[in-house]
């Protein structure tokens, strides 16, 4: 047997396509969460690898009996948790290639194709985001003007890199025992992959630094509060060396001041970036373009394409202003990567620009993706979703039981039932995040729907997420009903008395 023979490879792939076509139309009939209980797996499966090969039949059969009862289905219509990880065909035959390929492209040299074609997927995405803006003389970010763009598996690793270059690139100037007095800033409603990446990169924990945000300004980081704060660090010996900036929050997908916020850093040379993990993709549409405005005046920028572009997990599309900065401080040299295109110095190798050395080809991928949508397909997408829930958002808004939380700006509506409703006790905000936590339980138990709260300012809310490639109106109808009922029972049942 040849693991890679043509034959069984035609055979054994048209098999699984065949399962995959079955398991998306029938992808309704599970429920949306996964109900597994832990060690589910753990206690079905053998213990120890097979002895001898086993037929695909017998391992499709376990897959469907074993593996998909602890699937939570995030590719269902009726998935609206988290943000979505939306997929497309054209992305799924993009990743076959690339599996089919399976090349290292590490730098130029060991496949040029993995290389160039990702430096125009990324030339073509910053025209797409009209980054900075379309008909600007200096095309910041771009190949032609020193900047560049990479695909990272996730917007962590970008927070990482940028973190590092940044860091590596001051303490070049104010040498590297003051490593311990570096400070990088974000707003309590940053990722917290951020912290994470700044905790990695060495910035010590404590000089991690969160504006605080609050309610009458829409959660947004204030340049004000920003530039206070870093006034006071420089006034007790820090040097301030990043600001995260976010365009589409997770908690709310509220934005913050992008063009202000990099205002304030640059007056102390700081590095910007903008993250836009969720949010950065409706930005291809003219009409949300505005929230990316003052970009130019980052260093670096990201959004992530699993989430909102069509794009199968993973896909983070970062884009630097001064490619230097990263590649100086991530560059490797050995022996035996030498060659000639990198010594011409005509080429981009990719290794310089990431953690590992190692890539996928992921730019065939986005490239399908482009091509087999287009502009035009992709904005129909976002607007779609954008409608969809907006839809959303009236039904709750007609229904006096419940509150919108803070404004839509793109496809998440946040809301709750409103204390005011529930409220028999005192302390009715306590109360009321008490059953807005039941009232999510009990809707996502009865698996048809998916959705997942957070909490801000002490309150308790369901984010509901319009994301998924497959939802449509009727999905979105539904989903509200059983909201609805579901809130209906739990309001009518009464609950014992306070005392
Ligand atoms: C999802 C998200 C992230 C984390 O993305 P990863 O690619 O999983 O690291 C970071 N920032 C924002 C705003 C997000 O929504």
């Amino acid at each position: 047997m040849n693991p890679l023979d043509p034959v069984e490879f035609r055979r054994n792939g048209h098999m699984v396509i065949d399962f995959l076509a079955d398991y998306y139309q029938n992808i309704q009939n599970y429920p949306v969460k996964s109900q597994a209980k832990p060690g589910f797996l753990l206690e079905s499966l053998p213990d120890c690898a097979p002895l001898h090969p086993e037929s695909i039949e017998t391992i499709i059969n376990d897959v469907q009996r074993d593996i998909i009862p602890g699937i939570t289905h995030w590719q269902s219509p009726n998935f609206f948790a988290y943000f979505a990880s939306s997929g497309s065909t054209a992305s799924f035959l993009g990743e076959m290639l690339i599996n089919g390929f399976n090349v290292v492209g590490f730098n130029w040299e060991s496949s040029p194709a993995a290389t160039e074609l990702e430096m125009i997927v990324m030339e073509w995405l910053l025209k797409l985001l009209q980054l900075p803006n379309f008909d600007e003389f200096i095309k910041f970010f771009s190949f032609s003007n020193g900047g560049g763009g990479v695909l990272h598996g996730t917007t962590c690793e970008a927070f990482i890199c940028t973190l590092h270059a940044a860091r590596e690139s001051i303490l070049d100037h104010i040498g590297r025992e003051n490593a311990r007095k570096l400070a990088v800033y974000c707003s309590d409603q940053t990722h917290f992959s951020f912290q994470k990446s700044a905790k990695i990169v060495g910035i010590n924990p404590k000089n991690i630094r969160q504006v605080s945000t609050s309610r009458s300004s829409n959660f947004k980081l204030s340049p004000r509060l920003l530039d206070e704060m870093i006034k006071k660090d420089i006034e007790s010996g820090l040097v301030p060396v990043y600001l995260c900036v976010t365009v589409g929050t997770t908690s709310m997908a509220m934005v913050d001041p992008v063009g202000p916020l990099s205002d304030v850093s640059s007056a102390y040379n700081m590095w910007v970036h903008v993250d836009a993990a969720y949010a950065g993709t409706a930005c291809i549409c003219p009409e949300f373009r505005h929230f990316l405005n003052g970009v130019e005046g980052a260093s670096s920028f990201s959004f992530n394409a699993h989430k909102w572009m069509l794009t199968n997990q993973s896909c983070c599309c970062l884009w630097v202003k001064d490619k230097s900065a990263l590649t100086k401080s991530l560059s490797t040299n050995s022996e035996y990567l030498k060659n000639q295109a990198t010594e011409s110095g005509q080429v981009v190798d990719y290794k310089d620009w990431q953690i590992v050395l190692s890539r996928r080809f992921q730019a065939l991928k986005l490239w399908m993706v482009l091509r087999s949508y287009g502009a035009n397909g992709l904005r129909e997408v976002i607007r779609k979703h954008v409608n969809l829930a907006k839809d959303f958002q009236m039904l709750v808004s007609a229904d006096k039981r419940f509150e919108i939380i803070v404004p839509r700006y793109f496809s998440m509506v946040c809301f709750r039932v409103s204390p005011e409703v529930i409220g028999q006790c005192y302390d009715t905000e306590h109360e009321a995040n008490e059953f807005n936590q039941k009232l999510l339980q009990s809707v996502n138990a009865t698996g048809c729907v998916y959705m997942t709260h957070s909490i801000v300012g002490g309150v308790y809310f369901i984010r509901f997420v319009v994301g998924a490639t497959l939802t449509e109106d009727r999905h979105v109808i539904m989903a509200w009903k059983l909201i609805c009922d579901q809130a209906t029972s739990m309001l009518c049942t009464p609950t014992p008395k306070c005392i």
